[in-house]
């Protein structure tokens, strides 16, 4: 019996990965700050030949992603665009992607401006109805990219119905699950073939890595990813991956806290005079509530929120007064933080379809931390006011 199968999510962040240290009995799994392993003879070693192929540090953190997605198998990368790199490069000229249009900027720059250019063809659509997809596939359809709930705008796509599209038409549906986190939702359990995490966001939790991670159940494509992986080198380092490590055995009590926050901060915005809409899944309102609810074991840490007076500048007074949610790119870590995505991760876009989509110059995105409630309530009241 897997560790998956046999415990619940928290004893899985606790346990899984980590074993005490072969050598040492050692309760943490060590840092292997080593490039290279002793062969007894040419060819005969302990599975360990080189650190770009293989680490002992990050092989348990391999093993606890893997068992936190319920996945036989996990590849932990540089970055978790050097993970989303990966998953492109399994692809060919003139193979064919369908996204979601409502995406993180780094993943529609590298598709756009990097993999384009390499003759693969991606259609960025608009998926609240999954249906919309299957006008899209062509024979040369290879993959759905989703990202779920989207950024910033946390519009909800629903991953079941994605899947049976998916898998009718023998396609690879891969999900970016970087904003729920295992913790919330498990998108292979939703019938998805590979989960991809930026865990520079809540996975490592304490905004001191920049990291990412792939999981899959799929052995042949798990092989194919761990040969990309070797083949391209875009692999982390052992000190990261035990930060990570140590990161995730907090994953439970940090996501809970995050949710709790997060529900005060979007109910006190939705009844503040000076707030025009706030974006978040929790809302009975929210169009996708009743998948999110399905899908989601409960609704996350993000927010977005939109003011009446709907200029930059009304924005940008705000960011400026807040004391708790420090402006700065980047989620997921045990502080709050906020973004203005106009101008910061969403700039690249023309303003027209930014509007299109709710994106407004007033649009703020809050990453809520894990602080106490009162005091990210009394941060909002006064740079509000
Ligand atoms: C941050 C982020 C990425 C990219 O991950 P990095 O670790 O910054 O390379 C991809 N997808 C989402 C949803 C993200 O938030």
């Amino acid at each position: 019996m897997s560790m998956s199968d046999k415990y619940r999510f928290g004893t899985k962040a606790i346990h899984a990965g980590v074993e005490p240290d072969s050598a040492t009995g050692a309760i943490m799994t060590p840092i292997y700050q080593t490039s290279t392993y002793a062969q007894s003879s040419p060819g005969e070693h302990k599975g360990y030949e080189y650190s770009r192929s293989q680490n002992p540090t990050r092989k348990a953190l391999e093993k606890s992603i893997a068992a936190l997605e319920n996945a036989d198998y996990s590849h932990c990368f540089a970055s978790g665009l050097a993970a989303i790199d990966a998953v492109i490069k399994t692809l060919k000229p003139g193979d064919e992607v369908i996204s979601t249009n409502d995406l993180y900027g780094g993943t529609y720059r590298m598709f756009t401006e990097i993999f384009q250019d390499f003759g693969i063809h991606f259609h960025f659509i608009n998926m609240s109805e999954a249906s919309n997809i299957e006008k899209h596939i062509t024979n040369k359809t290879k993959l759905v990219w989703v990202e779920t709930p989207t950024n910033p705008m946390m519009n909800i796509i629903d991953i079941e119905a994605v899947s049976k599209i998916t898998k009718k038409h023998n396609i690879l549906l891969c999900v970016d699950n970087t904003f729920s986190t295992p913790y919330l939702q498990n998108p292979l359990d939703l019938g998805a073939d590979m989960v991809m995490h930026s865990i520079t966001k809540y996975i490592a939790g304490h905004s001191d890595v920049v990291m990412g991670a792939l999981a899959t159940s799929n052995r042949k494509l798990s092989e194919k990813i761990a040969f990309i992986q070797k083949a391209s080198g875009a692999v982390p380092g052992p000190q990261d991956c035990f930060l990570v490590l140590r990161g995730i055995k907090t994953l439970h009590l940090r996501m809970q806290r995050h949710c709790e926050n997060a529900s005060g901060v979007a109910n006190f915005l939705k009844s503040h005079p000076k707030v025009e809409k706030v974006f978040w899944p929790g809302f009975k309102s929210h169009p996708n509530h009743e998948i999110a609810s399905r899908q989601m074991h409960d609704f996350g840490g993000m927010i977005s929120f939109s003011l009446k007076e709907n200029t930059q500048e009304a924005a940008t007074k705000i960011l400026k007064k807040f004391e708790l949610f420090i402006l700065a790119e980047s989620l997921g870590g045990v502080e709050s933080l906020s973004g203005h995505p106009a101008t910061m991760t969403h700039s690249s876009v023309p303003k027209a379809d930014r509007d299109k989509v709710g994106l407004t110059d007033s649009l703020i995105r809050l990453s809520v931390g894990v602080e106490d409630i009162e005091d990210l309530i009394q941060d909002l009241k006064q740079a509000l006011s």
